[in-house]
């Protein structure tokens, strides 16, 4: 008898994935979050948060910094631009950083070519490989999650680089507490700390220095994997671009696009947005082993979202999870994933098979795989 996965009365996250918590009606945490948070959006003075952005610009300024007076992390995305967008027409001389973690994709590299023409310098950190695939192996054998420390390095490196430049302000892009925990207020203000780091850059904590330890690989070699701890005592201070102003996904991609970000013409795979997770492909791996393990992926995530925002309905939201959510990995992604850490495309499968949840999966009787209760509502199971 398989698993019976229960699903948000409100969004549609199921009950598999890790940590989530349904109220006694049925409604998710995440769903519940964001109601709080939205009523806390209401209550900000937005005009107050940007007089004090610009503050923040003037006092940096000020510092006269040896090179740059603001770095700004970014991926070639839509809020990343939206975040070098905001800094310009200031007179600061801006550094954005790149993290060239993975495979990037044709339209990535496309897309982060806009950030130096916006008027921000940008500099492209690729890590050495040979040490870099060892950590994404290790990532998806032991973990099965080959973006583990990809995620702790696009967090941590581009702090190193504002310590050793001594750039005065670093512009994060949104607060990913706020969105679980729907706090907002004052408290939510300072930058990036070591308690953040490890719950939301690292996967279950499991950091750099975890990592060190547990595969005995030299912490030296980890060091832009992990949180400077430095930053704390230094001139360098760190801030969300969330506190000052509302994140609007909408706004962000009609922001870029005023310079030049593009789109796909069709929605990438496993989801049906066609802005985001574009610039490169490691990702779709990680998205992947989430359905395998937790019977969901990434159209859920972007549905539900919309569901909240009042931008879909939850039918609507079901019909394009059933569409999209569960497509198999195509050759696109093995072939390069392949070939960019040495498997072979029979490893890759057989190791993302490992993930499967045989619980919540079964088998159809032309063998493919199946959740036989995808999206249904498991009402005996909920007392009403
Ligand atoms: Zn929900």
């Amino acid at each position: 008898m398989k698993q019976k996965i229960r699903y948000c009365k409100r969004c549609l996250l199921p009950s598999t994935k890790p940590y989530i918590k349904f109220d006694e009606e049925g409604v998710c945490q995440a769903c519940l979050a964001h109601e709080e948070k939205h009523a806390a959006l209401g209550k900000i003075d937005w005009g107050k948060r940007k007089r004090q952005f610009y503050d923040l610009v003037e006092s940096a300024k000020a510092q006269n910094a040896p090179w740059y007076d603001a770095l700004v992390p970014v991926s070639g995305g839509k809020d990343s631009i939206t975040q070098v967008h905001r800094l310009l027409g200031h007179g600061l001389r801006i550094l954005a950083v790149n993290v060239d973690y993975g495979i990037k994709t044709e339209i990535g590299k496309e897309n982060l070519a806009c950030i130096p023409e916006m008027g921000a310098n940008l500099i492209i950190y690729r890590p050495q490989l040979d040490l870099h695939i060892k950590l994404i192996k290790l990532g998806l054998e032991e973990y099965g999650d080959p973006d583990l420390l990809s995620h702790t390095l696009l967090h941590a490196a581009p702090l190193h680089i504002a310590l050793r430049f001594q750039i005065p302000l670093v512009m994060l892009g949104e607060n990913s507490a706020e969105e679980y925990s729907g706090e907002t207020g004052e408290a939510s203000a300072p930058g990036m700390t070591r308690e953040w780091f490890t719950r939301y850059a690292a996967n279950a904590g499991r950091d750099a220095r975890y990592i060190a330890k547990k595969h005995d690989i030299p912490f030296e070699q980890l060091r832009l994997y992990d949180f400077p701890d430095e930053i704390v005592d230094s001139s360098t201070h760190t801030y969300f671009m969330s506190h000052f102003f509302q994140w609007d996904s909408e706004k962000h991609l009609e922001i870029a696009k005023s310079y030049g970000f593009k789109t796909l013409d069709q929605p990438g795979e496993g989801t049906y947005r066609n802005f985001v997770g574009i610039d490169e492909k490691i990702n779709r791996i990680h998205q992947y082993l989430k359905v395998l393990k937790f019977g969901y992926g990434r159209a859920t995530d972007h549905a539900c979202e919309d569901i909240r925002n009042g931008r879909l309905t939850r039918e609507q939201a079901k019909e394009l999870v059933r569409e999209h959510d569960l497509k198999p990995l195509s050759v696109d992604y093995t072939s390069s994933f392949a070939e960019f850490v040495g498997y072979s495309e029979d490893e890759i499968r057989e190791l993302l098979e490992k993930f499967r949840d045989q619980n919540i999966w079964g088998k159809k009787e032309d063998g493919s795989w199946i959740i036989a209760n995808h999206l249904e509502e498991a009402t005996e199971m909920v007392r009403s």
